[in-house]
């Protein structure tokens, strides 16, 4: 995107061109409808949104759709973070993301969300000083509770 996206076709709301390049990421590498969706979803939201340094285009990821600008890291201050976390899944797939995961790290949580071609969700989780995330699902297949019933 460049910086009259911010404008036209729509108005982004809610992050500007220094936010997201302060994350260390080229404004041009990042895909407008990525930053459209994410003022979505931040309005939806209605708790203010950080983007993680190396959180776009930049630093180590699983996922390949950070490297093509259709991926956001997010995290939600302590004293701010959103009221309903078991919307939040939900909000974030009304506005278009279809890559979704959860992290809670003890002290806070955090987001990935994707653009992405494949709906994956996950949720990860850590005691506040443990190194490795544990992994769940953030949506549930009822098939799979039957055979963990078993
Ligand atoms: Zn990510």
């Amino acid at each position: 995107m460049n910086r009259r996206d911010f404008w036209w076709p729509r108005r982004v709301r809610f992050f500007s061109a220094e936010e997201i390049e302060a994350t260390g990421a080229k404004l041009r590498r990042v895909q407008r409808r990525l930053v459209y969706a994410l003022d979505d979803f931040r309005a939806i939201l209605g708790c203010p949104v950080i983007l993680l340094h190396n959180g776009m285009t930049t630093g180590e990821h699983a996922s390949y759709t950070h490297g093509i600008g259709l991926a956001v890291d997010i995290a939600f201050r302590e004293a701010n973070h959103p009221k309903n976390m078991r919307a939040l899944p939900m909000m974030a797939a009304a506005v278009g993301f279809r890559g979704i995961g959860v992290y809670w790290g003890g002290t806070g949580y955090s987001m990935h969300l994707d653009l992405g071609m494949v709906f994956r969700q996950w949720a990860r989780w850590r005691h506040h000083r443990e190194k490795e995330w544990h992994e769940g699902a953030l949506i549930v297949d009822p098939k799979d509770l039957e055979m963990a019933a078993r």
